[in-house]
């Protein structure tokens, strides 16, 4: 098992460095053949709308969805988790559109951009997961295939649809490895 893990900008390395910490082999994805090679995808944290337009100038989008397609899982954080939706609300700019949301970026507010708190995450009901929000968005709408996994504060953080996973928030950024061994556990029934 290889996973990828989408390297054009953002937090990368925490993602190759928390994969690593559980054992599991992972190469950063760049252009199209480094997508050949893996079984699952990440999508980091960062800026996406530059993450956006990448994605388009090396063609990694439509490869990306015919992946997809074929049934490769994949999980978005924050920046990632936006270029998954089909909705950003107020916003043309690229994207992969691959999940059944809308969502709102950057919904917590200028003053608290940034901010930590324990969040319920619903496939972890033993105790709930640090979640880490960066200029994070919110998932305002969600159709009728996606499962919400975790709501903070009234709004949305945490949905999956498929074999697709996405956290508003940056579980890499913590020693926490339980929303990776989900993913990765995601991997088993594909
Ligand atoms: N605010 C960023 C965006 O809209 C996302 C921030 C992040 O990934 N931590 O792309």
């Amino acid at each position: 098992m290889k996973i990828g893990v989408l390297a054009l900008q953002g937090d990368f390395a925490e993602h190759r460095a928390m994969l690593a910490r559980i054992g599991v082999e992972s190469c950063e994805v760049r252009k199209l053949s480094d997508l050949e090679s893996v079984d699952a995808l990440i999508i980091p944290g960062g800026e996406s709308t530059t993450i956006g337009k990448l994605l388009t100038r090396y063609e990694l989008d439509k490869a990306i969805r015919t992946r997809v397609e074929r049934g490769m899982p994949i999980y978005g954080t924050c920046a990632g988790l936006i270029l998954l939706a089909q909705e950003i609300e107020g916003s043309t700019q690229p994207r992969l559109g691959l999940m059944d949301i809308a969502v709102v970026r950057n919904a917590f507010g200028r003053q608290i951009e940034s901010f930590e708190a324990d969040i319920p995450f619903k496939p972890t009901p033993e105790r709930p997961v640090r979640g880490v929000f960066i200029r994070a968005p919110i998932i305002s709408k969600v159709g009728n295939g996606v499962e919400v996994l975790s709501e903070f504060d009234g709004n949305i953080v945490a949905v999956r649809q498929g074999n697709l996973l996405a956290t508003a928030f940056h579980p890499e950024l913590t020693d926490d490895e339980r929303v990776h061994r989900y993913f990765l556990n995601m991997l088993q029934g594909c």
